[in-house]
């Protein structure tokens, strides 16, 4: 199936402004329940238009109904207004005067005196998001510059991230925004699919998106947002991660952080559960909340706009003080932009989480000018080439045609909660897990710092332990440590061990002629042959075993082979030249064994040999076998 766009344009003519004057809109914010005719009601804004014959646009925002009534009520409002551009679609509540309507529609009459706008009805099924987002870029951009777009897209069936990632609309700097329509009184994920409704003046669109592109060079568009929630806790990572799928969450089933953390039970009431606690994650650059919508067997999550693999999450929590207070600026910086009139859309996630204290956060608008909206699920805004998509956000547009009126600075409001509130207490608990968390967060860095610093000094202090102090060699101890080990494998194993028993000859004469400055720097360049003697990786190891005697653990080795090594290390030694003491010899005993009984004669054997070599005449080799 192709996607076909129903272009329909408002009014296109531009009113004739008298000299001088300066254009404005006029915002006009009806209930429409049903009482009266829908011709009385409307009567205020028909006096007002009649005066311009100008451009109108009218939002419609209908807490009940169905798609077959968005179209009567289009037609409808066309037989009063013939020229009207609408759009609209259901609402999860509507936002009007600074509190919350559950019932009848809202009807928003923009009155413009210098701008054009223009519908476009995309309707679209699931897989179609790219070649929608294609259609609706270039149906905006094919009119002389547009100034800002808007849309309303059915977001339950689509993957709005597909859609918003192919939405490319020039100017490319221009303000795009919008908002996601869900089903109405959902109770079930499917069924807030199923009842979606959008609609335009040609009629009511099942799925798809609806647009709206305003033209004219006395436009300006003020976009704001406010989200308010705040990092808790700990910092994890997206592990496994696939389209709208949220599998796993440092490395377990996503699932598992809404149990450990929060106690929300794996059931139909999930979405409901984990509303107020949505995920921040960084997504181009910026922040954006993530609200579950359900959880499958596997305890994966199912997430409206989905999170990149390997992006870093926390979980998020409202905090009414810090929500008031950045509603309240976001306020202010509409009031300075001197707004004739301003749309909001709010995530319907928010309402959730205020429960009935949601009118706390919307009294501020008052101070704004003429503000109304509605309740909806998915905000997004950007520019024409990135639509970034929010969750549990709150989006407001203000408008204003020509110049802007210099108004004073906002009165000084009461941002402070109920106290008792339900709000109230909500703020401090927000609060103190916050506290709590960063508390810990610090306290849990300086243990990792102290815990390094502590393996640190203990690596050291076993290093030191092991180590003789003078040559760098090991020590006696960890030699007969190390021995001892040897032995006993040895025996296990039924394999050779030796061990070389080394003594420098007449080393008392070195200290005695020199000094014992050179007779230390002997004992250290010895040192080092004998280190370069030992075969790295073979468990042979060398030590000073006291004074001037070293000793070598050469495990493998047999007698005759340990003797040849032996001969090797007497002969290094005796072609040093080593400074001041010059020529210098050692005397060696060497023994060998596999033998069980020989465990503590292997020592004597040793000490035997050598003091054969030295009665022999000193530097040699002795051999014996233990
Ligand atoms: P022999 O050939 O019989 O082994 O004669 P020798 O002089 O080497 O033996 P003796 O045991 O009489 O002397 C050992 C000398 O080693 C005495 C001692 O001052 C010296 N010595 C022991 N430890 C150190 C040390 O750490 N530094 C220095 N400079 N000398 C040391
Ligand atoms: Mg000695
Ligand atoms: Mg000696």
């Amino acid at each position: 199936m192709c996607v076909e766009a129903h272009l329909c344009r408002s009014i296109l003519k531009f009113p004739k402004l008298e000299e001088g004057r300066c254009p404005a809109i006029k915002q006009f914010s009806i209930l429409y329940e049903g009482e009266a005719s829908l011709e009385e009601q409307l009567e205020p804004v028909k006096e007002y238009w009649r005066r311009w014959e100008s451009g109108i646009l009218v939002h419609v925002f209908m807490t009940a109904g169905s798609v077959a009534m968005a179209g009567e009520l289009s037609r409808n409002i066309r037989r009063i207004f013939p020229a009207a551009a609408v759009i609209g679609c259901c609402t999860g509540g509507n936002i009007l005067n600074g509190d919350v309507s559950d019932s009848g529609t809202l009807l928003i009459f923009s009155v413009f005196e210098a701008v054009r706008v223009e519908t476009i009805a995309l309707p679209m099924a699931p897989g179609e998001e790219e070649k929608a987002a294609e259609t609706l870029s270039a149906e905006a951009s094919r009119q002389e510059e547009p100034k800002a777009v808007e849309f309303l897209v059915t977001v339950m069936k689509m993957d709005v991230s597909r859609f918003l990632s192919s939405l490319c609309i020039s100017p490319l700097q221009l303000p795009v925004f919008g908002a996601g329509v869900i089903g109405l009184d959902p109770v079930t994920w499917e069924e807030s699919a199923e009842r979606a409704f959008l609609m335009t003046e040609k009629g009511g669109v099942e799925n798809g998106v609806v647009a709206v592109a305003y033209y004219g060079a006395e436009l300006h568009v003020c976009m704001e947002h406010v989200q308010g929630w705040k990092p808790l806790g700990m910092v994890m990572e997206a592990t496994k991660s696939e389209g709208r799928i949220l599998q796993k969450v440092d490395g377990e089933p996503a699932y598992e952080v809404y149990r450990k953390f929060l106690d929300i039970p794996k059931d139909k009431n999930f979405f409901r559960n984990s509303l107020g606690f949505p995920f921040l994650v960084k997504w181009k650059g910026q922040e954006v909340l993530r609200v579950p919508s359900a959880v499958t067997e596997e305890g994966y999550l199912f997430l409206p706009s989905g999170i990149p693999q390997h992006s870093k999450l926390r979980l998020t929590y409202g905090n009414p003080g810090e929500i008031l207070r950045d509603v309240r600026l976001c306020c202010e910086r509409l009031r300075k932009f001197s707004s004739q009139g301003a749309l909001v859309y709010e995530c319907i996630d928010r309402r959730a989480f205020w429960n009935t204290g949601i009118r706390q956060e919307l009294r501020f608008f008052h101070q704004a000018g003429d503000v109304a909206g509605c309740f909806l699920e998915g905000e997004f805004l950007g520019t024409g080439i990135s639509v970034v998509q929010h969750e549990c956000t709150l989006l407001i547009v203000g408008m204003r045609e020509g110049s802007r009126k210099e108004l004073p600075p906002m009165e000084a409001v009461w941002t402070d909660l109920e106290v008792g509130s339900e709000a109230a207490m909500l703020k401090r608990m927000a609060i103190f897990v916050q506290r709590s968390t960063e508390a810990l967060q610090t306290a849990y860095q300086q243990m990792r710092r102290l815990n390094r610093e502590l393996q640190l000094a203990n690596e050291q202090l076993m290093r030191i332990s092991k180590t003789d102090e003078l040559t760098q060699l090991f020590n006696r101890r960890e030699m007969e440590r190390r021995i001892h080990g040897a032995l006993e494998e040895a025996y296990r194993k039924s394999e050779d061990v030796s061990l070389i028993l080394l003594d420098i000859d007449y080393f008392k004469r070195v200290n005695d002629t020199f000094g014992h400055a050179v007779g230390d720097v002997v004992l250290r360049r010895m040192a080092e042959i004998m280190q370069e003697a030992v075969r790295k990786g073979s468990g042979e190891a060398v030590g000073r075993w006291g004074g001037e005697e070293f000793i070598f653990l050469l495990p493998g080795s047999n007698l005759a082979t340990a003797v040849e090594r032996a001969e090797e290390v007497r002969c290094a030694i005796a072609a040093e030249r080593f400074p001041n003491a010059g020529h210098q010899t050692v005397s060696i005993g060497v023994a060998s064994s596999r033998d069980k009984i020989a465990k503590e004669i292997i020592f004597i054997r040793a000490d035997e040999a050598l003091y054969q070599a030295k009665a022999e005449g000193r530097n040699r080799v002795v051999g014996r076998e233990a």
